[in-house]
């Protein structure tokens, strides 16, 4: 009989323990379910699902090369694969194991109805792998990594499997049908641009990366530089194990390799984060935050407009606005203007950092429940880190000193003219007609933030 690969974030054939497993068995039915009941509000947003669609077309391209297909099925996930399962006469169903409470809830129902075989494949070391001295799990990135690094890696990049196809191809929906990708109006001509999904691309980009990765401690903070992977939404999709790309630097070292190894433990810590509060995203982990006097846009106007300035890159500082229109076009922003984004937002607007990470979490390709959580806690300072809210970023100082007046250029072509002098903190003079003036001076905001803080700490 037949086995069920069941796939989510873990679009991939190489590397792929799921298919591994499944093709030693029999033959393999690879399934995606489209379900937008069981995460509640937490649906794909807009760019994933716009991702998505280019990573399904793409698996299923390499699937029928390799003599298989990906069936697609839409509604509630147990009940698809219960019938799918029945239908198809399966044995068993292999699924790579995630860590989404959403996920848990139905990995547990559908153990308890067939058998399902769980499989790690998606983190560098299952999450809780790394433990104190007494067997607890960490609470802050360092010593997780001091403990995780030395274990690693916990194994090498498994082969493609060979699929062997079952004796009648279950029903399939079309993916158009699911009208993943916008149409009026159809947002994505920069996410054209920008990105081809699939795991060849994924692969290519990786190589790319690795001849680059001794320059990657320093170009990795200049927005103005393609330095860093770019790998986050292959990651988060899973068109690349994070195993491979471990795989991929073996031999690379020097502190361009070796930050770059950090980085990817930090996808491994946000996940830990989760294994022990499974709803990290939805609320401040400190309680002081509580009381904390955010402005409110449902209550308040001017708060709302603040808002909406910060989401369309209208809000007067050049570098935020350069980065929140490099996400709305391209589904993906740099890191360091991510946080700089991210801490206007909660500090120079006082906006709560939920209201952040549920934009990032309908506009990031890469958007991922445990690292949006988990680093808009880290730069609001509400999380299981050290306390990071009285570190407000001056995004003007910033802009400069990340030599940033390129990407101004590209993102924000009102002021594209002005002068690398100019361009990071245009003056009245200087500053286009067209170009916003500032939503709040920097200091009043500093002194703002720093006011509504102490009541935190009360
Ligand atoms: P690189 O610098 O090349 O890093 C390599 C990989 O390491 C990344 O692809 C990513 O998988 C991982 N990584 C790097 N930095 C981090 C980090 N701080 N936390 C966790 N993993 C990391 N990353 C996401 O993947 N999804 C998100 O939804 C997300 N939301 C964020 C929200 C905020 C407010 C901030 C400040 C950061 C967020 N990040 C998120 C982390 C980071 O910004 C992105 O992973 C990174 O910019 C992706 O670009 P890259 O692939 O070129 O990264």
């Amino acid at each position: 009989p037949p086995r069920i690969v069941w796939l989510r974030r873990d679009l991939r054939l190489a590397d792929q323990p799921a298919f591994c497993a499944a093709a030693e068995q029999g033959p393999v039915i690879p399934v995606y379910v489209l379900d937008d009941q069981r995460a509640g509000d937490r649906r794909l947003g807009g760019a994933s699902r716009w991702w998505l669609h280019g990573s399904l077309e793409a698996l299923d391209k390499r699937l029928r090369d390799a003599g298989s297909r990906l069936v697609l099925r839409r509604g509630d996930s147990v009940e698809q694969l219960v019938s799918l399962a029945r239908e198809a006469g399966a044995s068993g169903i292999d699924a790579i194991r995630h860590y989404e409470h959403w996920w848990r809830e139905a990995e547990e129902q559908l153990a308890s109805q067939l058998e399902l075989h769980l499989h790690d494949g998606n983190y560098l070391a299952p999450p809780g792998t790394a433990t104190t001295g007494s067997g607890q799990p960490f609470k802050i990135y360092t010593p997780f990594a001091r403990a995780l690094m030395p274990l690693l890696p916990l194994r090498d990049p498994l082969p493609e499997p060979k699929l062997r196809a079952p004796s009648r191809w279950p029903q399939s929906d079309r993916l158009a049908d699911w009208h993943l990708l916008p149409t009026k109006p159809d947002w994505a001509a920069g996410f054209r641009e920008a990105w081809v999904p699939g795991e060849d691309e994924a692969q290519e980009r990786l190589e790319h990366f690795v001849s680059h990765a001794k320059d990657y401690a320093n170009a990795r903070n200049m927005p103005s530089v393609d330095g860093s992977s770019r790998l986050s939404p292959r990651l988060h999709w899973g068109e690349l194990s994070p195993t491979q790309v471990w795989h991929a630097l073996e031999g690379e070292h020097g502190a361009g390799a070796d930050t770059f190894r950090g980085e990817i433990v930090w996808r491994d810590y946000a996940q830990n984060v989760i294994l022990q509060s499974p709803r990290y995203p939805e609320e401040s982990y400190r309680d002081g935050f509580a009381r904390f006097p955010w402005r409110d846009p449902a209550k308040d106007k001017a708060a709302a407009a603040d808002l909406r300035a910060w989401q369309r890159g209208r809000t007067g500082y050049p570098i935020v606005d350069a980065g929140m229109r490099q996400l709305w076009t391209t589904g993906w922003m740099h890191n360091r203007v991510r946080m700089i984004a991210a801490s206007f937002l909660i500090k120079h607007l006082l906006i709560d950092w939920r209201h952040g990470e549920r934009w990032f979490w309908d506009t990031l390709v890469d958007a991922d429940y445990a690292n949006n959580g988990v680093n808009w806690q880290w730069v609001s300072g509400s999380g299981v880190d050290s306390s990071m809210f009285t570190r407000i970023m001056a995004p003007l100082s910033q802009s400069d000193k990340f030599d940033a007046g390129d990407y101004i250029r590209e993102w924000v072509p009102e002021l594209a003219a002005l002068s690398d002098a100019s361009i990071h903190d245009p003056d009245d003079e200087e500053r286009p007609k067209a170009y916003p003036e500032r939503r709040i001076g920097h200091r009043e905001a500093r002194e703002r933030a720093l006011a509504a803080y102490r009541k935190v700490r009360a």
